[in-house]
């Protein structure tokens, strides 16, 4: 667990699908090598079903892959620009937090640096084992697109990111995690 600066809160904030848009990289990589010319649908827990013709063994390799981290751009047009506006209130210290099952942690922190500059996170926590859960994460701020990364972790403000709208909204609130589709959100609902 990382040390905070003295009077900064700590904000924790994971990378796939809260940060960058997976998502849309891996889907673009699968119409890219399988000709698909289909309009699919994101609204999905899992990745293989946007992608019929692969398996998580066809796509699980691509996280260790320069091709899919090459192409992650933020999830939200604005999700820089209110990263920049978070590191210069100088209330946070920003901690990136991400679950990696194999060797692409180079790649990710790369591609994380080009989009939102070297010096924007106070420190990096991959957690290279699946088995790891983002419990032991105990933060000011947590934010996730992944609702079990949330309801038994016990940061002190949980905050669920759900830009494809996986997750009923009254049911996330009813559980005391703030709910919100955007960056804006983060900011308005999240009160950061
Ligand atoms: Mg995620």
């Amino acid at each position: 667990m990382t040390q905070s600066t003295k009077g900064k809160l700590k904000l924790v904030i994971d990378f796939d699908d809260t940060l960058v848009d997976t998502r849309s990289a891996i889907l673009s990589l699968y119409k890219q090598s399988t000709g698909d010319l289909e309009v699919r649908d994101l609204k999905t827990h899992y990745y293989p079903d946007f992608c019929p013709g692969w398996t998580e063994q066809d796509i699980n390799p691509l996280f260790e892959d320069a091709s899919l981290f090459n192409i992650l751009d933020p999830i939200d047009p604005v999700c820089q620009g209110i990263i920049n506006y978070l590191r210069f209130t100088n209330k946070y210290d920003m901690v990136l937090c991400s679950l990696h099952r194999v060797n692409g942690i180079r790649e990710k922190q790369k591609r994380l640096e080009f989009l939102f500059g070297k010096d924007t996170f106070h420190n990096t926590i991959f957690l290279t084992n699946i088995k790891d859960n983002k419990d032991y994460i105990v933060a000011d701020i947590f934010i996730d697109d992944n609702l079990n990364n949330l309801i038994t972790n016990k940061s002190k403000k949980r905050i669920l990111f759900d830009k494809y709208g996986l997750y009923d909204r009254d049911y996330v609130r009813a559980l005391g995690i703030i709910y919100v589709t955007n960056w804006y959100g983060v900011i308005r609902e999240g009160g950061l």
